[in-house]
């Protein structure tokens, strides 16, 4: 398994969990472990597709990169960060920032905090923005709501 973590690389990194979104902090080589509080297995991998690649569900609390020769079909896609230049076909849900480089070809919906678009590239299908990086706020209980005193 080719690992891109440099030697020196600090020692702990920030995750968000891409089920409950709960951000977390891991080891800086960790490649998956459970999640600390819906303790759902993470892969914390970033992925790097180059080539064809079609599958059911591709998950991770990392990054994905489509190569330009990359040509990915999936039902669904979640990832903390996509940045496609290839094709991928299928819906996606970043809770980062998507960046589309010139060549892109993106057929599926994009739900995602923030998109780049460079000139040329294609985006067949809805883009949803959604600020799914901030952590969800439980709603106030209904205490809170004070009654106005009547005159
Ligand atoms: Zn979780």
């Amino acid at each position: 398994m080719p690992r891109s973590t440099p030697a020196n690389a600090p020692v702990l990194r920030t995750i968000v969990c891409i089920y409950c979104r709960k951000p977390q902090q891991v080891g800086s080589t960790a490649m998956s472990l459970p999640c600390r509080f819906c303790h759902k297995a993470l892969n914390l991998e970033d992925i790097v597709i180059t080539g064809y690649a079609a599958k059911r569900v591709i998950e991770t609390c990392g990054s994905i990169t489509i190569e330009p020769k990359g040509d990915v079909t999936v039902n669904s896609l979640t990832c903390a960060g996509l940045v496609v230049v290839g094709k991928l076909k299928g819906n996606v849900i970043s809770l980062g920032a998507v960046s589309m480089g010139a060549t892109a070809i993106v057929r599926g919906d994009v739900t995602a905090p923030a998109l780049s678009i460079a000139p040329g590239a294609r985006l067949l299908g809805r883009y949803v923005v959604s600020g799914v990086m901030l952590p969800e706020v439980p709603p106030a209980p209904a205490a809170a709501r004070k009654s106005k005193p009547a005159r």
